[in-house]
């Protein structure tokens, strides 16, 4: 593939590739450590956009919010908070097919992704060596910057130089209107549509631009529609 055509496809990680918990990280740890909803919005974002990698660096940062709770006490909750988050990944139907087939048409992978630490070790760990296909990886808690700030897609495609760019995703706010902004040709994912009704209406009513496809179902890229 000549360097001008070559195109990059980026995925977001959550409720596109895989699936963890039911409550957000943001909430798990807000209910937990008994926060507001202010003080939960906040450590939401802390979360995202501080580079730490471990339980103990999390407690630190986390300990201002929570003066109620001795430090000993909250250094277990967050251990176990940090451990399910490890394990509660699940990659989502056919996303290891849909990898290793892109990858096989000359694609090149990777990922945009408003995502912590222990998270994206679990996703790791269940895609395997699959995951080697991911080139690019532009991460919220590395890069400190998070969707749908413009400055993370410019970040990635800073890091692919020339060809063209994609971007995949289940939320049209984070991932399909910044990124069209910045130039990525975009899919909706509509994984769960009734959480993106609204968005889908006023798209529908031409309020906002539509994505360049719309998908039901992740196979659609390889197969049926063939996107790729
Ligand atoms: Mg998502």
């Amino acid at each position: 593939m000549k360097e001008e055509d070559r195109a990059v496809i980026f995925f977001d990680i959550g409720h596109t590739l895989a699936v963890g918990g039911e409550m957000s990280p943001r909430r798990l740890i807000g209910y937990r450590l008994g926060l507001s909803e202010r003080d939960m919005k906040a450590v939401g974002k802390l979360i995202m956009t501080s580079s730490i990698e471990t339980h103990e660096e999390l407690s630190s940062l986390i300990e201002p919010f929570v003066r109620h709770l001795g430090s000993s006490t909250l250094g277990e909750i967050v251990k176990e908070i940090w451990e399910e988050q490890k394990y509660c990944v699940e990659l989502l139907p056919g996303v290891e097919e849909i990898i290793s087939t892109l990858s096989g048409r000359g694609y090149e992978l990777g990922i945009i992704s408003n995502i912590w630490h222990p998270f994206y070790e679990g996703i790791k760990e269940k895609a395997g060596t699959l995951w080697d296909h991911f080139r690019y990886v532009v991460l919220s808690y590395r890069v400190g910057v998070k969707k749908p700030e413009r400055e993370i897609y410019r970040l990635a495609r800073d890091q692919v130089k020339g060809g063209s760019y994609w971007m995949i995703g289940d939320t049209y706010e984070m991932d399909i209107a910044p990124a069209m902004v910045e130039g990525f040709k975009t899919v909706w994912f509509l994984i769960r549509p009734e959480r993106e009704k609204e968005t889908l209406a006023r798209v529908l009513r031409r309020d906002i631009p539509p994505p360049h496809f719309a998908i039901s179902d992740l196979r659609e890229l390889i197969e049926d529609l063939r996107i790729f």
